[in-house]
């Protein structure tokens, strides 16, 4: 048995026969019947370079049909595939470069020269948006229409992907062909995966969300994508009917619901829409629901374990919570020495499973910090769990603040600021206090500017206990966010480190 992924993907796409895999704006661009040939030509063009299996491939490139097929080539040729973010600069395309030593790089013609002085030993190819470059041309005058997929052991690396950096410097994730054929079989189940399912596509494809999660589903299901470049609102909705399933960063959520578009007729077609990568604000989940009768599906998972948790598909729905542990996956609260917390109080949310990563990329000290002896896996982020085992998001241990030796979780004072009325949203951080170590600092995005901190913190006061009570609110047009919709914290720490000094 080849426990290569692709061997999987192949199966359902000869089961699809001539159906389109890939429509954009109405046209078809790839059918589920040419995916083998035009991934063999693909996969022959990457193995001519040289590069061996177990090779790593850096792909720094624009969302493409072409990307895809790129994407499955490399799994096809036994290379680990290392997509990046693409508003990654040349600088800081440096260090991933350095870190994941390629054997082959692939980036957009428009930054070849940039890149190529990186480059050093690694064949360097391009490809562009238009699906054009050096690769795509390549691929095109390689006659050869079959290669065997190389044969892959489940343990083998398919890809490492490296971590957002919300809280400081990107990791490589190492993930194995079994860590992401194991995800995508529980969540095709999970999530009542059909044949026939229709799934828009708008997120990233160098993330785990995109590439993974929508990608792979889509695959196995044997299921056409409606595939849109970049989210945008008007697009999506006109791309709406016919439709099944979208899977979102809440930031597509947020601009839907404020779409007059959105409407039961509009997304009448729909039977799921999901939401991950960042908390998914509650009143958006109302608005959402208000307007179209569903109730998003908010799941929750890491590049280093891919997806872990999700509200189900057919009980109940809970905003604020990310729902249970995934069927194979076990996870449990504990404090920082490993030990079980009491049900609803939080901890660090820890977990295992087939899905948990083979380790950070180089970084064995790392990947051992972050591990218990019994293999769970410490995410890094405080959660509750309820007597059923459904578990809710409080935050990021990195956020958490200590404000006179006392820990605070910024989710609490966060939800009670979104509360106030004329609030759209918030972010709570700790900035360094002189007298409190920490003090708790608020950053308010508001509907006009007649509301004023007076006002918010009245509203709140008689629900926060003093110490949880911002020292300063400060206003600001938006919050600074990734293309995932992850609040940069860190960002905002950083902007107003000085603010008590
Ligand atoms: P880094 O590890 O480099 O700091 P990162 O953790 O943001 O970056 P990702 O692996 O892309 O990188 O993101 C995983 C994180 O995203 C989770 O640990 C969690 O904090 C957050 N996350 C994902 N889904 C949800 C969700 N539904 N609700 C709240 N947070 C979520
Ligand atoms: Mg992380």
């Amino acid at each position: 048995m080849n426990a290569n992924l692709y061997s999987m993907f192949a199966e359902t796409a000869n089961r699809a026969g001539s159906k389109p895999l890939i429509v954009e704006r109405g046209e078809t661009g790839l059918r589920f019947d040419e995916l083998d040939a035009v991934t063999a030509r693909w996969a022959a063009t990457l193995s001519a370079t040289g590069a061996q299996p177990g090779d790593r491939i850096v792909v720094q490139v624009e969302k493409s049909v072409e990307n895809i097929l790129l994407y499955l080539a490399s799994l096809r040729a036994g290379l680990v595939y290392v997509p990046l973010n693409t508003a990654y600069t040349p600088t800081e395309l440096e260090y991933f470069v350095g870190d994941a030593e390629p054997a082959i790089i692939v980036c957009d013609p428009a930054n070849a020269a940039a890149i190529g002085p990186l480059a050093g030993a690694a064949t360097l190819l391009t490809l562009g948006a238009n699906g054009r470059g050096s690769l795509a041309d390549h691929a095109t005058s390689h006659a050869a229409e079959s290669f065997e997929t190389v044969v892959r052991q489940p343990d083998d690396l398919a890809a490492i992907l490296y971590t957002s950096g919300t809280t400081g410097l990107s990791k490589g994730a190492m993930l194995s062909h079994d860590n992401l054929a194991s995800n995508a079989l529980v969540l095709q189940d999970y999530w009542r995966w059909r044949g026939n399912d229709v799934l828009i596509h708008a997120l990233p494809i160098y993330h785990v969300h995109g590439l993974f999660v929508a990608l792979h589903l889509a695959l196995l299901g044997g299921s056409t994508i409606r595939f849109h470049r970049a989210f945008d609102a008007d697009a999506i909705l006109a791309d709406m009917a016919g439709a099944t399933v979208l899977m979102g960063v809440p930031t597509f959520y947020v601009r839907l619901a404020d779409h007059a578009g959105l409407t039961r007729g509009a997304s009448s077609t729909m039977r799921l829409f999901i939401s991950g990568s960042a908390p998914l604000l509650e009143s958006t989940f109302a608005a959402f629901e208000t307007k179209t009768g569903h109730r998003i599906l908010e799941r929750y998972g890491m590049t280093e374990a891919g997806m872990i948790t999700s509200n189900p598909y057919d009980g109940e729905r809970i905003p604020g919570t990310v729902g249970f542990a995934l069927p194979g996956v076990s996870a449990r609260i504990a404090d920082d020495s490993g030990a079980e917390v009491e049900r609803d109080t939080p901890g660090i949310l820890e977990m295992k499973g087939p899905n948990l990563f083979r380790g950070y990329w180089k970084k064995p000290d790392k990947t051992a910090e972050e591990m218990r002896p019994d293999g769970y896996f410490i995410t890094g982020d405080i959660a509750t769990m309820d007597a059923e085992g459904r578990v809710a998001i409080v935050g990021r241990a990195k956020d958490l603040i200590i404000a006179g030796g006392l820990n605070i979780y910024p989710k609490e004072i966060e939800l009670a600021l979104d509360a106030v009325s004329g609030v759209i949203e918030s972010a709570v951080v700790g900035i360094s206090h002189p007298d409190l170590g920490e003090a708790v600092v608020a950053v308010v995005v508001r509907e006009d500017e007649t509301l004023e901190k007076a006002a918010i913190l009245s509203a709140i006061s008689d629900q926060l206990a003093r110490f949880k009570q911002p020292r300063h609110i400060l206003f600001a047009e938006a919050l600074p966010r990734n293309a995932m919709g992850k609040v940069q914290k860190a960002k905002l720490r950083d902007q107003h480190s000085g603010l008590f000094a």
